[in-house]
């Protein structure tokens, strides 16, 4: 039976943030930003291990105590110059089989619950391709000129904003990510290979923290999930 994993790449510095501390670390509701999305994958009873790719200079991480986290948590010290990179360095690193399933989640989406990694693992387990949790796009569209005016509304009908984690075998993502180095996310390397994974609907509570003002609302959310 082909197992499921998790591998959250975290070697980025999320420079949009502006702080010291990369985005991962910072801290959120008293711990660090990273505790949040690794406590709740390696609390998923399905999921077997959850790697986290780290810079291969990260002096951070073993700063933090993940004991609680015991042998399900595996750090690996290979991250790459962008996501993609990491992601694929990643995979060879885990030495998956082939037809292991594998949810790739951001660092830096802690709101993350078990519900959303249940509606995911639900939906794709029996699925030929895998595919990403996503919500439809609820605000109207504009494309704007050089100079911030409106040049037209574009229509939103079947347009989904992608979240994580983004479920693939992991042959077939290692696979798409060697092909197509260039990408934002997952499943975008495996759309490249002319496959079409499925859209799972998820909510914008699985937002990605990106500015300083987004925080807020994640400690807002993460303190209601814990009552
Ligand atoms: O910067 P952004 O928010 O798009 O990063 C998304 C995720 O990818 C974060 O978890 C970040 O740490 C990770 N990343 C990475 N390696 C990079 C760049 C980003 O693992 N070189």
């Amino acid at each position: 039976m082909p197992e499921f994993h998790a591998l959250v790449p975290a070697a980025g510095f999320g420079s949009r943030m502006g702080h010291e501390l990369p985005k991962q670390y910072m801290p959120l509701a008293g711990l660090p930003m990273i505790a949040h999305a690794l406590g709740t994958l390696c609390a998923n009873p399905d999921i077997s291990t959850v790697f986290v790719v780290l810079a291969p200079d990260d002096t951070l991480f073993h700063s933090y105590d993940w004991s609680r986290f015991g042998e399900k948590l595996q750090p690996l010290y290979c991250g790459g110059q962008t996501r993609a990179e990491s992601v694929s360095n990643g995979l060879l690193a885990s030495e998956l089989e082939p037809d292991d399933w594998v949810l790739v989640h951001d660092a830096a989406r802690p709101c993350l619950t078990q519900a959303h990694l249940n509606w995911l693992i639900a939906e794709l387990r029996d699925d030929e391709v895998g595919g990403i949790l996503a919500v439809p796009v609820a605000d109207t569209l504009k494309r704007s000129d050089d100079e911030n005016r409106i040049l037209r509304t574009e229509s939103r009908e079947q347009l989904w904003q992608a979240q994580t984690p983004q479920m693939f075998r992991a042959g077939l993502l290692s696979q798409a990510l060697q092909i197509c180095r260039n990408v934002t996310d997952e499943a975008s390397a495996v759309e490249a290979l002319g496959l079409r994974p499925k859209l799972v609907l998820s909510t914008p509570a699985n937002f990605k923290v990106t500015y300083p003002q987004d925080m807020l609302l994640a400690e807002l959310l993460l303190k209601q999930k814990s009552n």
